[in-house]
């Protein structure tokens, strides 16, 4: 996954400057559709929007636009305030971009992915749990937002609920070790002649339901001269992963050198 930072410094939530502690994540929509997540970055990036969120996804792009990193949440004007308070003094947003044509089913599978993608990313960085994150409709239900239909006027479209994106986002999080070891030993680039029979380390960039996504990341890194990444399948999932070392220190170097860059990785131990 790789989420371009694009901070809106010319918007009025940014120049206010508050954090927060989050403790779990909203999900909306634009309700504006065939507007992408670049052309939002930039409409919002002016005084007098009186809205921000963290990020913006759309099939292609994460784009967070105000800091929302470890340590380092800024508090967002992203779901207003209900009769029990306001969901941004506690949570972390991502809005997800719609299509011109909301039934786009291509489109929506995309950056339904990219959308799980982050929000298991989110999770991971602060700590809470798939159950935390909820949509803005829910929010409005739970007395803690403004009266908004996202997402629940498009997801239902392409026959997925909040409970689905809730589960796709638990199986992400618990993805984090691989527990398939045998499908590809001796594939790797340091597969050696089979004498050795430690532990194999692999860093993997990414996890992804649809192979689009996953090769779509493969071809970024190969691009980057990461050119021993490949995409694997195990338990239902596109894996984008490189090498495979001996040595957990080597496997280290290059998962901090794609950190560096911006890739959100980790280390697998494959057998
Ligand atoms: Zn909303």
């Amino acid at each position: 996954m790789n989420i371009i930072k694009q901070y809106v410094t010319q918007n009025d939530c940014y120049k206010a400057g508050q954090k927060i502690t989050p403790r779990g994540c909203m999900v909306h929509s634009t309700a504006t559709p065939g507007v992408m997540a670049q052309a939002f970055a930039l409409r919002w990036n002016q005084p007098g929007v009186e809205k921000a969120v963290h990020f913006f996804v759309d099939d292609a792009d994460i784009i967070e636009i105000l800091p929302c990193e470890a340590g380092n949440a800024w508090r967002a004007w992203h779901c207003g305030r209900g009769s029990r308070g306001s969901g941004n003094d506690t949570l972390v947003s991502l809005e997800m971009c719609e299509s011109r044509d909301l039934k786009d089913k291509a489109y929506f599978d995309r950056v339904y992915e990219n959308a799980a993608e982050l929000a298991a990313h989110l999770a991971r960085t602060f700590g809470f749990g798939a159950e935390d994150i909820i949509c803005h409709s829910e929010g409005y239900t739970a007395g803690i937002a403004s009266n908004h239909a996202d997402v629940m006027h498009w997801f239902p479209l392409h026959g997925v609920s909040m409970d689905d994106f809730r589960r796709d986002v638990k199986n992400r999080l618990e993805d984090k070790t691989d527990e398939d070891g045998d499908s590809d030993e001796g594939s790797g680039a340091g597969g050696g002649a089979g004498e050795q029979t430690g532990p194999l380390y692999r860093v993997q960039a990414g996890a992804f339901r649809s192979r689009e996504n996953a090769d779509r990341l493969c071809s970024q890194l190969k691009d980057a001269g990461y050119s021993d990444a490949y995409v694997k399948t195990a338990g239902g999932y596109y894996k984008v992963q490189l090498g495979a070392f001996r040595s957990l220190e080597n496997a280290d170097r290059l998962s901090q050198q794609l950190e560096k860059k911006g890739y959100e990785t980790y280390i697998v131990n494959g057998r």
